[in-house]
């Protein structure tokens, strides 16, 4: 009896455990063709100078055009791609994809913007970033100058010591360097200073209650600071309204990326915002104080 319950129990359990399992395999293998089958796609999302308005950047975030699911958010696969290493061969699809589409825009005649492209620690451990970066901005022709690469503190504090060379060899290449959702990892500040970096990002949990809840405010004041003192600029993600853009904006932030100005858009709908070469126009009660403008001149 004890014998027959506890085989029912393992059969009742292995069934849920496979139909997990299989899901997952399921998937697995769809993004595995996802490339060759042209699934995935690449939005952009503006970046804008919180000096004069322009669009000087867009990031490169991922989407995967699903048959049967439709857009699939990077956040539901780039989990399992990291899981499963995939990440190296799409990370590398969409470094070659967005360095094509920012040299074909430049070489329309579009105003000329840096593309930032998101890199997973995996893609560090899987292949030879530097290598492949040289040989990506070879083949598209792309201005190294016009790609910024944006890491995660977890990528870059993982194997500190390591790293400090791998942002020198990425800084010798010509391009630009950031920490992406920054304040959210743990970071050392001595490596900080060591990293051949460029920029940071406030991560956008920090700029969505800014206004509201002072610890939020006191800590995206003191990252401007610190980028600031490190010889760093520094772009705001997830901008949604006018008292976050004021906020920043007099607390001399350089640049700012969120909803507020515009969703990540499909290429085509991008090309024509740089078309237009469309600005961010900062409300009329922005109007910073000439105090501030001094300083943050
Ligand atoms: P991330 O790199 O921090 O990208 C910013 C995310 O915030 C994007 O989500 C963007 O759509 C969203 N966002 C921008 N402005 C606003 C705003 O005003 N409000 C709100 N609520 N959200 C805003 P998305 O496109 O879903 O990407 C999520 C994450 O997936 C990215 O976070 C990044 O970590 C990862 N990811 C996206 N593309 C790639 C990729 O090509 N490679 C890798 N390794 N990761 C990627
Ligand atoms: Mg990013
Ligand atoms: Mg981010
Ligand atoms: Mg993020």
């Amino acid at each position: 009896r004890t014998k027959a319950t506890s085989g029912n129990n393992f059969l009742f359990y292995s069934a849920e455990m496979n139909a997990h399992s299989l899901e997952r395999l399921n998937m697995e293998n769809e993004l595995r063709r996802a490339v060759e089958r042209n699934e995935l796609l690449l939005f952009y999302q503006p970046q804008m100078s919180l000096r004069n308005g322009e669009i000087i950047g867009m990031e490169a975030l991922l989407r995967w055009q699903h048959p049967l699911r439709g857009l699939v958010s990077p956040m539901e696969f780039i989990p399992l791609a990291e899981e499963t290493g995939l990440i190296v061969p799409i990370g590398e699809w969409v470094l070659r994809t967005a360095c094509a589409q920012n040299q074909a825009w430049q070489a329309a005649g579009l105003p000329a913007v840096a593309v930032a492209v998101n890199l997973s620690a995996r893609q560090f451990e899987g292949q030879d970033m530097v290598a492949l970066t040289a040989q990506v901005l070879r083949e598209t022709g792309l201005d190294p100058s016009y790609l910024e690469l944006e890491l995660t503190e977890s990528a870059a504090m993982g194997n500190a010591e390591a790293f400090i060379g791998v942002t020198e060899a990425l800084k010798g290449l010509g391009v630009t360097l950031s920490i992406d959702d920054f304040g959210t990892g743990y970071s050392s500040l001595s490596y900080l200073k060591r990293f051949a970096l460029d920029r940071l990002k406030i991560d956008q949990s920090f700029v969505r209650d800014i206004v509201q809840n002072p610890d939020s405010a006191a800590i995206a004041v003191t990252v401007i600071a610190l980028a600031h003192g490190l010889g760093l600029s520094v772009i705001a993600e997830g901008v949604e309204t006018e008292a976050q853009l004021n906020f920043l904006r007099t607390r001399g932030c350089d640049e700012m990326q969120g909803f507020y100005f515009s969703k990540p858009l499909p290429g085509a709908e991008f090309e024509q915002l740089l078309r237009e070469r469309r600005k961010l126009v900062f409300p009329a009660a922005a109007e910073l104080p000439v105090q501030t403008l001094l300083l943050v001149d």
